[in-house]
């Protein structure tokens, strides 16, 4: 047989251990095609999902080159993952100790709505790598808890998310206080012209890798659209997790409010089943997904924001309750299942308000999503559709848009949360913690 091996990839032996400890046999295509180049110092601009492998594809060589060119009196922080979210960020600290279990680095993770003290004494021993979200970053650099002035390598991981959420002004602030003279690699699953700003910024000459064709979702994955009304989707979801004896399914809400509605509906009708969102403690949060990776509890029903980069692997149906108004979202939504290669299920339920929703992905996937009725739960709604975040004015229909903009009046949330408009609002405003624009916490 022919195939790569991580030794052929130029990994060290300590690192080539580790990998196979935790059982992979070979690397994955992104692996294969990003490792050598991180070897050879170079950027990477690198579009993958999660699910992808990407975690190890950055981090096995960062750690090769962190170990081999250690300071031998001290520990200088330097290399920096930055991430999105908390999950994310545990996630791939996770990863980092178990890929160094065999080199001399010490690795670490900070990350906000915990104590920030046991942090600051973790950074004061000395870490190499660090795996930060960036607002607790920048207060910890503000205390002087840790210098940016030795980082060799930084790591944009979901760089895409980290833009939706608002993170630019502080991501460009962590940059300026680093050396010009650094590696720099970034990950994102969508290419936005924000997205493709922000590399061209931060990125010198880099090598451009992908493991899929841009926004694209993976593969095996089969997406299937139910026509139903919007009050009868708790019921036809109840059924449907029932029906087909579903063990693990997870649920993306478009609010933290439907989260919490849908979930005590779930729990009511003997489905178990836990919320995961920003209003919910880190706590709460870390303990919902456990509780739904070790099948403790057959729901998870999250938001967009909260759900990104979860590593629950093999998960076999995603199910939209809402379809997303921003259609990129749903790529990253249905980039929970199907991963690793395996089949998955992508579930909308889908209501007449949400027909142009579904029309902006299926123009993204360039792929018509079959829709099926179901025997009674044949939709009556004739609601007005809305508007998708990605439609211009000029896109909509005049009659659409007309209906549309009537039925938001008086709407606090008809705003799309997350769309290219609001977008560079975002961007402009920033988020530096004074005078930050506070942020969305999905
Ligand atoms: P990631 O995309 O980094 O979130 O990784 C997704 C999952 O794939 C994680 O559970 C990893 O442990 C796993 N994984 C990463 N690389 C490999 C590999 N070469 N072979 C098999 N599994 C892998």
């Amino acid at each position: 047989m022919n195939f790569m091996t991580f030794s052929d990839l130029g990994l060290s032996s300590a690192i080539v251990k580790a990998v196979d400890e935790k059982g992979y046999t070979k690397p994955s295509p992104i692996q294969e095609k990003a490792i050598p180049h991180i070897l050879n110092r170079k950027d990477i601009l690198a579009s993958a999902q999660t699910g992808t492998g990407k975690t190890a594809g950055f981090t096995l060589p960062v750690l090769q080159y962190l170990s081999e060119t250690k300071h031998i009196k001290y520990r200088p922080l330097r290399a920096l993952v930055l991430t999105p979210t908390r999950e994310l960020a545990a996630q791939v600290y996770d990863n980092i100790r178990e890929y160094s279990k065999y080199v001399n680095i010490k690795s670490a993770v900070i990350f906000g709505g915990v104590n920030a003290k046991p942090q600051i004494a973790t950074l004061k021993k000395g870490v190499d790598i660090l795996v930060a979200t960036p607002g607790r970053l920048l207060d910890l650099h503000d205390r002087k808890a840790l210098s940016f002035k030795r980082i060799d390598v930084l790591i944009l991981d979901e760089a895409d998310r980290m833009l939706d959420m608002g993170f630019v002004r502080d991501i460009n602030k962590i940059i300026s206080f680093m050396p010009d003279k650094r590696q720099n690699l970034m990950f994102s699953a969508t290419f936005s012209d924000d997205i493709k700003k922000l590399a061209s910024g931060i990125l010198k000459n880099p090598v451009s890798v992908a493991t899929a064709p841009q926004n694209s979702t993976a593969k095996k994955v089969t997406h299937k659209v139910y026509k139903v009304d919007k009050k009868k989707k708790t019921a036809f979801t109840i059924k449907l997790v029932k029906e087909n004896n579903w063990n693990q399914v997870l649920i993306f809400t478009r609010t933290k409010h439907g989260a919490n509605k849908l979930t005590k509906k779930l729990i009511q009708a003997g489905v178990s089943s836990a919320a995961i969102h920003g209003n919910k403690s880190q706590g709460a949060r870390t303990k919902a997904l456990k509780n739904f990776k070790d099948n403790s509890i057959k729901i998870l029903v999250a938001t967009d924001i909260a759900a990104r980069g979860l590593d629950i692997p093999l998960l076999p149906h995603v199910i939209n309750f809402e379809l997303p108004n921003v259609p990129e979202d749903y790529v990253h939504r249905i980039g929970r299942t199907g991963r690793a290669g395996a089949a998955g299920e992508a579930i909308s339920l889908v209501c007449s308000e949400e027909s142009e929703y579904q029309s902006e992905i299926e123009k993204l996937l360039k792929e018509k999503l079959n829709s099926t009725i179901v025997a009674g739960f044949e939709p009556t709604d004739t609601a007005p559709p809305k508007r998708a975040a990605s439609q211009s004015k000029g896109s909509f229909s005049k009659k659409n848009k007309s209906r549309n903009s009537i039925s938001s009046k008086g709407s606090k949330s008809k705003k799309p949360l997350h769309s290219h408009k609001n977008k560079s609002a975002v961007t402009a405003q920033g988020s530096g913690r004074s005078g930050r624009v506070k942020k969305k916490r999905y």
